[in-house]
């Protein structure tokens, strides 16, 4: 659906784009309810500046053991999820199976 794409922000796109704005980016557990703010810059050191952390989530490294899933927020205002809404709906329809 062509018309959500305007919600998430260009400098989202990749890692460079989010230095040059000096984003506030975190990565945030719904299980355990953890949260880190992430250090792009060293981010970028070891993946590169095209990386891109847009619809991208990781097994919960907030706490160990914890089966959650880490998503990226970004500051815009709020906080907000670092996907589009299809990509939610998914990994809110994942959390429904469980
Ligand atoms: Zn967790």
């Amino acid at each position: 659906m062509a018309k959500t794409a305007g919600l998430i922000s260009a400098w989202t796109r990749d890692l460079d784009a989010m230095i040059e704005v000096n984003a506030h980016v975190r990565a945030y557990c719904g299980v355990c309810k953890k949260y880190q703010d992430i250090d792009i810059p060293a981010l970028r050191e070891r993946v590169g500046g095209s990386y891109s952390l847009l619809n991208r989530r990781c097994k919960c490294r907030l706490t160990p053991g914890c089966k959650g899933w880490n998503k990226f927020m970004y500051l815009h205002g709020v906080m907000r999820i670092l996907a589009d809404e299809e990509t939610r709906r998914r990994w809110e329809s994942d959390w429904m199976r469980k």
